[in-house]
């Protein structure tokens, strides 16, 4: 089995920032003390984990001499706003096709999104077929002389696996530098692949920690069945111990609503921590829950995956919420 550090260092990597501190948590809880990564201190428009991603999916694509690039995602994705801007640095065109929002007015990454580029927008009842959408776009511009690389949503690819490897990395050098191990660490998943790559990152170090992933969208099924080709890609043989659980409230791939909404206002004002209401704004509400059903002791992480820029999409709700609070 190979070494992590060696396997990273035979592939090509951008200078991203790729240390984000770890703190304690003002959480009281019997047996357990909470701790929080915080990925969120990345960066701004490429803030969190997914810059993890991007700092070896870039060098792949510039040395593949690759001059544009069909961005599949939805209006608001953290991960078109963050690559597009990531790819204009390097001269490489960015082409988002979008699927389509409900909302007229663009707000939040949306916004930001259109004033960066020009997206293509997708009806939804034409996005089941948004792959081979792309298919025939690249096909157009190629015939054009154009050297073309689609990405598909989350950057879920080989090219940003080898960055999201760097995250199992970085949390045991917060381990050295604090002077403690997690016993368990709590991660959210859209498209998996970063939480895939943290806890074979982690079987590479050989890292005991329990990794309870919090699946928002994808079915555990294809989960597990991605993290058999990722281990056998890595040459794991062990087979890897991690829970996967879902949200208890809402369901699916929708934003936080309501009370859920009051919740990411009172964790900001107890622990100094804003958290997004699609991804670690739930993690923070779920991760307490099921580590008491699961009766968890000890050291936990929960790794805040970033993507703060989505709450400036989210006013309207956060201004509602002042008449309760
Ligand atoms: C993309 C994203 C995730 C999910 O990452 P996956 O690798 O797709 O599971 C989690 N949090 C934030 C903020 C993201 O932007």
């Amino acid at each position: 089995m190979i070494s992590l550090e060696e396997l990273l260092s035979q592939i090509s990597q951008e200078d991203y920032l790729k240390h984000s501190r770890v703190h304690p948590l003002p959480i009281p809880d019997e047996g357990r003390t909470w701790h929080i990564k915080r990925e969120d201190e990345l960066g701004f428009f490429a803030g969190g984990s997914k810059i993890r991603k991007w700092r070896t999916l870039i060098p792949a694509l510039v040395n593949a001499k690759v001059d544009t690039a069909i961005l599949i995602g939805s209006a608001y994705s953290n991960n078109v706003l963050g690559l597009t801007l990531l790819l204009q640095e390097k001269g490489i065109k960015p082409l988002p096709l979008l699927l389509k929002a409900y909302e007229d007015t663009p707000k939040g990454n949306r916004l930001f999104i259109e004033l960066s580029s020009k997206p293509i927008y997708l009806e939804r009842k034409e996005w089941p077929q948004v792959e081979s959408v792309a298919e025939t776009l690249k096909a157009k511009l190629e015939g054009e002389g154009k050297k073309v690389e689609i990405i598909p949503e989350g950057s879920y690819m080989k090219e940003a696996f080898y960055g999201a490897l760097t995250l199992a990395l970085d949390i045991v050098q917060n381990e050295k530098d604090l002077g403690k191990t997690f016993d368990h660490i709590f991660i959210d998943a859209g498209t998996g692949l970063q939480a895939q790559a943290l806890i074979l990152g982690l079987c590479l170090l050989n890292h005991k920690a329990l990794v309870s992933v919090l699946l928002l969208h994808e079915d555990p099924e294809k989960f597990r069945r991605e993290l058999d080709v990722w281990s056998e890609m890595l040459g794991i043989s062990d087979k890897p111990r991690f829970n996967i659980f879902f949200p208890k409230g809402q369901r699916g791939f929708r934003p936080l609503e309501g009370k859920a909404f009051e919740e990411i206002i009172h964790f900001a004002r107890k622990t100094g921590v804003w958290t997004d209401p699609l991804y670690s704004g739930r993690l923070v509400q779920e991760a307490p829950l099921y580590a008491q059903t699961k009766e968890m002791q000890g050291n936990i992480l929960i790794v805040h995956t970033g993507g703060l820029t989505a709450l400036f999409g989210f006013q309207d709700a956060l201004t509602k919420s002042f008449a309760i609070l």
